[in-house]
């Protein structure tokens, strides 16, 4: 029986934190998981991050944990961009997140959050230090729809421009980043939208607030090329696999303008937490007469048969995890 910590509720997405997580090389009970105030990645954000997600399936009574071989590469990579001493192997990763699963043993959708972070109490930001001992840990949350993915969201084009490589690299998740998302999903929300588009800082489109974008247009699928200020998603990689061998679609990455989102076929959000989201309105020009449209409902069909481990042939980016 999943003992549940607490039940939060932020701007419409519920969750609950599972009772408990990973926190300097033990599985400990969350409320105990703490860090100083004076701590290197609560200063400056020197930290990287993963979310990864499993599907629970009633009728395996398992869970199926989607891409984390993806997941915790693009973590090391994170971490090595941002200098951090990561010291373990995917395998090692991939193993504690199990064991972390198979503790709380939850028979829902979980969000599993990994993190690397520097802890160390240091003054200045430099985030090398030979002498550093950063951390793993993995959290995990209960977790539905993080975006609406039924509705069609209503979204516009952000004032913020998305991070620049030059500046801090979108293609690393680094904690600190995510305040250029919150600016983003705040200045959307208040202004009475669901999410954001980012442009990147030459004007193009780059992505949605947290998840990356696809424009339909004239049945080929089109995303914004990786060298355009974007996280590289592994949904989105996943989903150009699957468009292309099941559906027989062209996919394509470059550069978008803003004009095109207006006049596409269709739109829609994708990533680990957004899944796969149906846009139907930017900046107030209606999308696929404001309806989710049919390629954007196939992928989204497919993609939630593959997490729930009910396409063999995908079962190899799933581990199954029987609870
Ligand atoms: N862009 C950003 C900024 C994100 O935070 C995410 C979520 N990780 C994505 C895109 C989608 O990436 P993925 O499909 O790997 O989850």
């Amino acid at each position: 029986m999943v003992l549940l910590y607490t039940l939060i509720s932020m701007a419409k997405t519920a969750f609950n934190i599972l009772e408990y997580c990973y926190f300097r090389d033990q599985i400990i009970p969350f409320a105990n998981a703490q860090i100083s105030i004076m701590n290197h990645s609560f200063m400056y954000g020197s930290a990287v991050f993963e979310g990864i997600r499993a599907y629970y399936n009633q009728d395996d009574k398992a869970l199926y944990l989607l891409h984390a071989q993806e997941h915790l590469q693009r973590i090391l990579n994170s971490a090595k961009i941002l200098r951090l001493q990561a010291n373990k192997s995917v395998q090692e990763m991939i193993d504690i997140v199990v064991e972390v699963l198979k503790k709380n043993a939850p028979q829902q959708d979980t969000y599993i959050r990994p993190s690397w972070f520097k802890d160390t109490i240091r003054i200045g930001p430099s985030v090398y230090c030979e002498d550093d001992q950063d951390s793993f840990v993995v959290s995990c949350i209960t977790l539905g729809d993080y975006v609406d993915t039924k509705k069609g969201l209503n979204v516009r084009t952000s004032s913020w421009r998305r991070l620049a490589d030059t500046a801090i690299p979108a293609r690393a998740k680094v904690n600190g980043s995510y305040v250029n998302t919150g600016l983003a999903k705040a200045e959307a929300i208040l202004s009475g939208y669901d999410d954001a588009i980012f442009l990147n800082d030459d004007g193009h489109v780059a992505e949605g607030s947290a998840m990356n974008l696809f424009m339909v247009t004239n049945g080929t699928l089109v995303s914004s090329m990786g060298s355009e200020n974007i996280l590289e998603g592994i949904t989105r990689n996943f989903i150009t696999t699957i468009a292309r061998e099941e559906l027989g679609l062209q996919v394509v990455y470059r550069s978008i303008d803003r004009t095109e989102l207006y006049t596409a076929d269709e739109l829609f959000f994708c990533g680990t937490g957004a899944q796969v989201a149906p846009v139907t309105n930017v900046d107030n020009y209606v999308i696929a007469d404001a309806k989710p449209g049919e390629i954007t409902t196939k992928i989204q069909d497919l993609y939630s048969q593959i997490c729930h481990g009910k396409i063999d042939k995908y079962k190899k980016y799933l581990i199954k995890i029987e609870i």
